[in-house]
């Protein structure tokens, strides 16, 4: 749910009736109880509750989760508020403990000219139709200083649409502040090992296709990979791709991350092996330290060694959060851990114009990595709208060559349908914030201890 309102609130306007449509089209495909107060579905509003503080707890470990999660759950809370009718609104506020009461119509009959006097931008007709709160002073003080409300024996009658921004406010200062208090009894939860596997994977879970059983295995020839990196790979694996082909060397976070993606697009274990090895050769690496140094680590990648795990390509989630590339290594997100100006010559290195640039570039800045990289993909694959939500490096192949070989109408099929995100959008939409399956988890595990057969550099 997160993930969708983080996805609209970039691509429209945030309060407007299209954003508002949007929001409430994602909503009820996923079956959220929005009209929480309207709505008798208990259980759902028991699993949103349970999620949300589940979600706490995940979101409370650094600085950037937190400030993710903040601003996806105000935005959320803030369509939900002003969707309650009055009378829904009154209820909420009891029910929340704000003492903010609306005012019978004597009483704004008998205060209509100094409303009118002191509330910027009302007529004496706005007054009239208009609902009006009696506020206490001290939640109303910035429109007390900004000489924006009326104020009369200690309360400030502040009009409906100013009530929302206070009601916000207290929402996130309450938010931000249980976050912090959540982060501090954070060592306490992690020594529960029930627990401890969930929280430390949640924020960057990923449950969608695992893409390591691939229909395309062996479709896919070596001398082909040149060109699909250009075409079809996103920005992460286009930038391993020519550090590989440039210095003939990858470190080991390189050589998971991309050693994973080849194998979900469909190399197969011969191919890779002779993939890395024609590679590796040419730089320093000679053909027996190749086989006695690397060929094992492939091998067990494909799960013929060691514990024979099958193992998954790396989700963006999992290469945004985890294991940030140091000097020399090239995995990792470029949006996420590029230089903001080094992003901004690579793309211009790479055609795209100026005006996309400076949107990937907002994007960057406000953090929204994988949104960034569906404006990569629309730039360079010329469609208006991308038409899915982008979690997985391989998910970004398979679109891209879905596209690239007519399978797939992108413009046409949100003209049609009115409506941005692709069908299956909002089981991937989830994905990035809800629990992992037990065999991802299991993988993810699993991943760690293949890491220290990655011993070379
Ligand atoms: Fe790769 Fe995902 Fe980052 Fe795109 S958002 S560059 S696919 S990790």
């Amino acid at each position: 749910v997160l993930k969708v309102v983080e996805n609209l609130g970039v691509s429209y306007v945030r309060g407007t009736d299209l954003y508002k449509a949007k929001l409430e089209v994602e909503l009820r495909k996923l079956k959220f109880p929005y009209k929480a107060l309207a709505e008798d579905d208990y259980e759902a509003r028991r699993k949103d509750h349970i999620s949300h503080f589940i979600l706490r707890l995940a979101y409370c470990q650094s600085e950037d989760l937190r400030r993710w999660f903040l601003q996806q759950e105000m935005d959320l809370f803030r369509y939900r508020f002003n969707e309650l009718s009055g009378t829904l609104m009154q209820k909420f506020l009891e029910h929340v403990n704000l003492p903010f009461e609306a005012i019978g119509e004597d009483l704004k009959n008998e205060l209509a000219n100094e409303l009118c006097a002191s509330t910027p931008g009302y007529n004496m007709s706005k007054v009239k139709e208009q609902m009006f709160y009696k506020v206490g002073l001290a939640d109303a003080v910035d429109l007390f200083r900004a000489r924006r409300v009326f104020i009369k024996d200690g309360f400030a009658y502040v009009p409906f649409k100013e009530i929302d921004a206070i009601v916000l406010n207290t929402y996130r200062t309450k938010l931000s502040k249980a976050l912090a208090l959540t982060a501090r009894s954070l060592p306490s939860i992690q020594s529960d090992e029930r627990l401890q596997p969930l929280l430390s994977h949640l924020s960057h879970s990923y449950v969608g296709p695992d893409y390591s059983v691939q229909k395309n295995t062996g479709k896919i020839s070596l001398d082909q990979i040149d060109a699909l990196s250009v075409k079809s790979f996103p920005l992460c694996m286009r930038q391993l791709h020519r550090a590989l082909r440039d210095s003939h060397h990858l470190r080991h976070g390189g050589r998971m991350q991309y050693g994973l993606f080849l194998k979900g697009i469909g190399l197969t274990l011969e191919q890779a092996l002779e993939f890395w090895k024609k590679e590796f050769i040419r730089g320093k690496v000679d053909a027996d330290k190749f086989d006695k140094g690397y060929a094992y680590s492939i091998r067990h990648n494909y799960g013929k060694e060691g514990k024979r795990t099958d193992y998954t390509p790396y989700s963006c989630m999992k290469i945004i959060m985890s294991n940030p590339p140091s000097q020399g290594d090239y995995h990792g997100c470029p949006f996420r851990h590029s230089d903001p100006e080094l992003l901004k010559q690579k793309l211009q290195s790479y055609k795209i114009p100026p005006s996309g640039i400076t949107q990937i570039l907002e994007l960057v800045k406000g953090m929204h990595y994988q949104l960034a990289c569906q404006k990569y993909f629309e730039l360079t694959h010329d469609v208006d709208d991308i038409g899915f939500s982008l979690n997985h490096p391989n998910q970004y192949f398979t679109e891209s060559q879905k596209l690239l070989s007519g399978g797939r109408e992108l413009k046409k099929e949100f003209n049609n349908s009115g409506n941005f995100q692709q069908k299956n959008n909002s089981q991937e939409s989830i994905n990035s914030s809800s629990t992992p399956t037990s065999s991802n988890a299991t993988a993810d595990t699993e991943l760690e201890g293949l890491e220290a057969y990655f011993t070379e550099d």
